[in-house]
């Protein structure tokens, strides 16, 4: 353990971009799905000031989709908050056609967008997953002197902000279970900006050390799904492959744990098709030529499933030891969010309804067969998460509900890690500090921040 307390010095006063603040040089605002109030951005917002059920603020740009120049997510910069601060370059995946995979499933047009490191098909995410896609709207959205950001994660997002925030100079802690460290060993090298900070337990233990130090002065959570530019950072994924395509795709796949990149591939799919962007080839009536969601869990942690196919208003997820367990026996950990936005405005069941999507669990060995099956066919590792998404893609396409000559879009969400490591051998992470079992998250937080 690392002496504790500390503070960055640069934030030592607590100085913040405060109401009142935005530039003006941001044309968007945010807009609270539940009661229409606006908002300037003031880049850190992360809720309506109304008191009334939960919704998620959303931005409303003024401007048409018009890709820029380069290959990176700021392309799509007049689609993200505050492009004035946007970053130069920047990474992205690509998006292919999968033939072979395709052929194996059954599948006339299968297209993969794969958010991962594949440098022959030009996919560019280093650490591996498409959380680097967040991280860099995320970044970009900050206001000049931003808070020190808090962000938990149960791994490929700490990886993501630490390469990001390292590379920017952005000050921010980092909290991860004890189990996430070999995971953060693809980011590279871990500037004195960036904290991290490792707790005994599970990402849920993780989530609350990052609540209380982010209620410290001086302190700003990051917001996960609440934060607007993570979900348009990540419906960059799904313009780009719309980009590629040249249509919107009839079916869209992927995995979900809190469901953050499906609610923002809906999002984007709305925005190119009120734009005029071609819409899906077979639409059907209910989802009006918007892809239809086909989300996937990891059996046996599937609230959302379950609470989808059970018609519940929330998923139902217990804190017990059976709970726990449950989490510990999943193939894909990123995929055992406990609270996802399921019911909020905006949420992932409002998404699935919109589009006349589904949500499927799928088993370990269906998931492991399906990462089995990828690297055979297209030559790539892809990430336990990702093989979750082609697992339930195989059962959709076994029980017909999606047809052989429909246009898929399958979101590897990551991949080619192990392909990445055997070129660039990845380094032992060591955090500033450990934070052992039994110590209570605001005790901790006083060790993190010294108030
Ligand atoms: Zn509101």
């Amino acid at each position: 353990m690392t002496s504790a307390p500390y503070l960055p010095a640069a934030r030592a006063d607590g100085s913040a971009t405060g109401p009142g603040a935005a530039p003006a040089d941001r044309p968007y605002l945010l807009r609270c799905p539940v009661c229409h109030e606006s908002y300037q951005d003031d880049g850190l917002r992360l809720d309506c000031a109304g008191t009334h059920r939960p919704g998620l603020l959303s931005t409303e740009y003024a401007r048409d989709f018009a890709p820029g120049p380069g290959s990176g997510p700021f392309r799509y910069a007049c689609w993200l908050p505050n492009a004035a601060r946007a970053l130069p370059g920047g990474a992205i995946g690509a998006t292919y056609r999968a033939e072979r995979l395709g052929r194996e499933l059954g599948l006339n047009e299968l297209w993969v967008a794969f958010s991962g490191h594949w440098p022959e098909r030009g996919a560019a995410l280093d650490t591996g997953s498409f959380k680097e896609l967040e991280t860099q709207a995320v970044l970009a959205r900050l206001p000049q002197r931003p808070p020190v950001l808090v962000v938990a994660s149960a791994g490929n997002t700490a990886a993501a902000f630490l390469r990001a925030c390292s590379r920017q100079r952005v000050d921010c802690v980092l909290v991860v279970p004890d189990e996430a460290l070999p995971a953060l060993a693809v980011a590279g090298e871990r500037a004195d900006c960036v904290r991290l900070v490792t707790v005994a337990g599970d990402y849920t233990d993780a989530i609350e050390l990052a609540d209380a130090i982010a209620a410290r002065p001086g302190f700003q959570a990051e917001g996960g799904t609440r934060n607007v530019a993570r979900r348009d950072g990540l419906g960059t994924a799904l313009l780009a492959a719309a980009e590629t395509i040249g249509r919107l795709p009839d079916h869209y796949v992927q995995a979900v744990g809190s469901g953050a990149g499906a609610i923002a591939a809906h999002q984007a799919a709305r925005r190119l098709l009120a734009a005029g962007f071609p819409a899906a080839h077979r639409p059907d009536a209910v989802s009006g030529g918007l892809p239809r969601l086909t989300l996937c869990q990891n059996a046996p942690f599937a609230p959302m499933v379950r609470a989808w196919q059970d018609g519940l208003a929330e998923p139902v997820i217990g804190s017990g030891p059976e709970v726990r367990a449950a989490v510990a026996a999943v193939h894909a950990r990123e995929l055992t969010t406990r609270k996802p936005p399921y019911a909020v405005v905006g949420g992932v069941r409002e998404s699935l309804v919109e589009s006349g999507g589904e949500l499927r669990a799928v088993d370990n060995a269906e998931a492991a067969a399906a990462g089995a099956l990828f690297a055979a066919t297209e030559g790539n590792d892809i990430e336990p998460a990702a093989a979750v998404a082609l697992a339930g893609l195989r059962q959709a396409v076994a029980a017909g509900r999606i047809r052989p000559e429909e246009t898929v879009l399958l979101h590897v969400t990551g991949g080619g890690r192990a392909r990445r490591a055997a070129a660039h051998p990845p380094a032992a992470v060591h955090p500033d500090l450990r934070i052992p079992p039994g110590l209570g998250a605001e005790a901790a937080a006083y060790l993190v921040t010294g108030a």
